[in-house]
């Protein structure tokens, strides 16, 4: 099976316009669905009734955003801004399926909000504001800061062993607040009834905490630009799903849910949400939820397998 690639230099030049936050979702969202179309496209051509068909994606000098001449230099012009975590599974450009000067990337573990990166962010809204329409905060599901963040609430006596150095502490410190308030809408759920020390109670932790991080990141960005009296573009935040490759908002594929939804304004709705997405996760079968929450239950490192 081929993935083609084909550049034309000679297409027609029509520059993409994004004029308002909405207008940037939009774009970001149709990106992932193609990247999962493409996805799927080439599995089914590995295993299914098109085998041999080639997959051809165009690409254009404006698509690709390279230089269509030696020494053109575009000038800086993202749409978007997303704060992701550092995860090598999560590129940013490749999971919104976008090309050069399109994303104004930060990336550290956890998609905590440091203060170098609001220093970033508060650069990008300064000398970028022409171009940029949303901010975005990309959390992942199966993320390994988010497991430690967990592990130490839930296991304080290895707090010190799994954070170890003070740079690491300040990390996991960060990813409390989201795990406090997860734990806080799991025994909501369970009441006295929580299997505490289960493995599926810590799966279940991790998956719900993967979702309320991008949330308590994106309401602390929302609250600093505020403070800052920064108008500028919306903020949203969403989890890029490693089974489904969807980035989304909720655990289970409830039609209405929005794919990237608004940052929460205040400590209430941020714990109505957490409660939202305890109840959405309790509402797939068990199956489904062990096969998307049991940390170690899949690896890509498999091979795959032949067809006959
Ligand atoms: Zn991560």
């Amino acid at each position: 099976m081929d993935v083609i690639y084909r550049y034309d230099p000679y297409a027609p030049l029509v520059t993409r316009k994004i004029l308002d936050s909405q207008a940037a979702i939009d774009t970001l969202i149709e990106g992932n669905d193609r990247l999962i179309h493409l996805v799927e496209r080439m599995q089914e051509r590995t295993f299914g009734a098109h085998a041999g068909e080639p997959i051809v994606i165009p690409l254009s000098p404006l698509t690709s955003g390279l230089p269509l001449f030696p020494g053109a230099v575009p000038t800086q012009a993202p749409f978007a801004a997303v704060l992701g975590c550092s995860d090598a599974r999560v590129p940013t450009e490749a999971v919104f399926d976008q090309s050069f000067n399109d994303l104004f990337v930060l990336r550290i573990a956890g998609n905590v909000l440091a203060s170098e990166c609001l220093g970033s962010l508060h650069y990008a809204l300064a000398h970028l504001k022409d171009s940029l329409k949303v901010i975005v905060v990309l959390g992942h599901t199966k993320c390994g800061a988010v497991t430690a963040a967990v592990d130490t609430h839930l296991s304080p006596d290895a707090y010190v062993n799994i954070a170890s150095t003070f740079a690491l502490r300040s990390l996991v410190d960060q990813i409390q607040v989201a795990v406090r308030g997860s734990s806080h809408a799991l025994d909501k759920y369970f009441g006295d009834v929580r299997p505490k020390q289960d493995d599926m109670y810590r799966s279940l932790l991790v998956g719900v905490t993967a979702y309320v991080n991008a949330a308590v990141s994106a309401l602390e960005l929302k609250r600093e630009l505020t403070r800052h009296g920064t108008i500028g573009p919306e903020v949203v935040f969403g989890v890029y799903d490693f089974e489904s490759l969807r980035i989304q908002t909720s655990p289970a594929l409830i039609p209405e849910t929005p794919r990237l939804r608004p940052a929460p304004s205040n400590a209430e709705e941020l714990a109505e949400y957490a409660a939202e997405l305890v109840n959405a996760l309790m509402s797939l079968t068990e199956n489904d939820r062990e096969a998307a929450y049991l940390l170690s239950k899949h690896s890509w490192d498999t091979p795959c397998p032949r067809t006959p």
